[in-house]
């Protein structure tokens, strides 16, 4: 962990060597990362490619159900006294963001020739998603994921298996996310022949260049649907932050309309270093799982674990383009702890008749504390995934 690399103090993003600013790039042993240059040279090839881009469009349109409406929350708006519109992100297919990225890089496996797809998962919904990807293009596919995220979301450990996929449970560290992909890492290291499918705006490049550009789908429709409806741009956008994609989706096409306020909320957890994942809050500058980004870390600057009652929150490391935005002041990153969250799971499911998955619900959390009486603004929220897999959990 210790930090001995140069720094480049650039603002800029370095495409070639997966660099936002300070941060990103490759850290991780000779072997992978000879497979990884191969990944950015296969991404770089086909993300332009018109055949490509067809198909990718073509699978969010008709399997997916894309696109996902940007619907306006009336009784949240009025509750809070500001205009809320909800990107609808819980009503694609597998229940989350997380599907848009699985079918963008399972079509680029296809295209390298890979059999069978790896991929950790945290609460699940990434492993739900992959496995999905899989059965639909035939490829055999290994779960990895912690021992205590299997026991928290329970039901997505089921859906996983009927889809066919393998689940390999890792009994290491605290068996969360972070353990998860370790033990997916050191799979795709031994296996040359395996795709590894990465969940999250995480690890080295390319993957937070790679999920960034596949979830910016999210911000794309929202910000169209949002002109359509209102003639201008919203006011502010919002996200709940684990790893970071479902965020960058959103944020993506409005990082240059400098009169749209960016706010992304952390899992708090209890709000103190040692019991929260609330990475860009409270950690520090560091190499971490491949990538150099903020980690939470403790005086000898050694990974601290994390806790946050959303499994898909629940992660010491964060990603590098979220360092970047926060170091610019272009984005704000705030702690949002478990009651709070688990007080905004409720009042979203009363009011507005959805019941958000407890990661997004701390979206709706800090939507409640930035918005409360700010009558003449709109904003957008991401409603990164739907909360049946937490409606087992006594949440209420
Ligand atoms: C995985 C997940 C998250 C957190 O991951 P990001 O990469 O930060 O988006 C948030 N919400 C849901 C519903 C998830 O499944």
């Amino acid at each position: 962990m210790k930090n001995t690399i140069t720094i480049n103090k650039t603002r800029d993003y370095d495409s070639v060597n997966g660099k936002f600013g300070e941060y990103g790039g490759m850290f991780v042993p000779p072997v992978l990362e000879e497979k990884l240059n191969l990944l950015a040279e296969q991404f770089e090839k086909y993300k332009n490619d018109s055949s490509f881009q067809q198909e990718f469009a073509y699978y969010l349109k008709n399997f997916v159900g894309r696109p996902s409406p940007l619907y306006y929350a009336h009784n949240l708006s009025k509750h809070i006294g500001s205009k809320i519109y909800l990107k609808r992100e819980d009503l694609n297919h597998t229940g989350s963001h997380k599907i848009n990225n699985t079918i963008g890089q399972i079509l680029l496996a296809k295209r390298m020739g890979a059999t069978e797809i790896v991929a950790e998962t945290g609460a699940g919904q990434h492993g739900v998603a992959t496995a999905t990807a899989a059965a639909l293009f035939g490829l055999k596919c290994k779960i990895f994921m912690g021992t205590k995220d299997a026991k928290r979301q329970s039901m997505n450990v089921s859906r996983i298996k009927l889809l066919g996929a393998e689940l390999v449970l890792t009994e290491e560290g605290r068996g969360t996310l972070k353990d998860a992909v370790d033990a997916a890492l050191g799979y795709y290291i031994e296996n040359p022949e395996v795709y590894y499918l990465l969940g999250s705006q995480v690890g080295p490049h390319p993957y937070p260049t790679m999920v960034g550009h596949f979830q910016s789908i999210i911000g794309k429709e929202a910000k169209k649907q949002f002109i359509e409806r209102e003639g201008r741009l919203p006011d502010n956008i919002m996200a709940c932050i684990g790893g970071g994609s479902n965020a960058i989706g959103l944020f993506n096409d409005f990082l240059k309309d400098h009169e749209v306020n960016i706010h992304a909320a952390e899992g708090g957890g209890s709000g103190v270093l040692g019991q929260t994942a609330a990475t860009l809050s409270l950690g520090k500058p560091g190499v971490f799982q491949g990538t150099y980004s903020y980690a939470l870390t403790d005086e000898n600057d050694q990974i601290l674990p994390s806790h946050s009652i959303a499994a898909g929150l629940d992660y010491p490391g964060i990603s590098p383009q979220h360092a970047m935005l926060k170091d610019l002041g272009r984005a704000n990153y705030h702690i949002i702890t478990d009651d709070e969250a688990i007080d905004a799971y409720r009042l979203l499911s009363k009011l507005e008749g959805i019941i958000p998955a407890i990661e997004s619900a701390h979206a709706i959390a800090l939507a409640e504390k930035l918005l409360k009486g700010k009558t003449g603004q709109i904003s957008i929220i991401n409603l990164s995934g739907r909360g049946d897999k937490d409606v087992e959990r006594d949440l209420m």
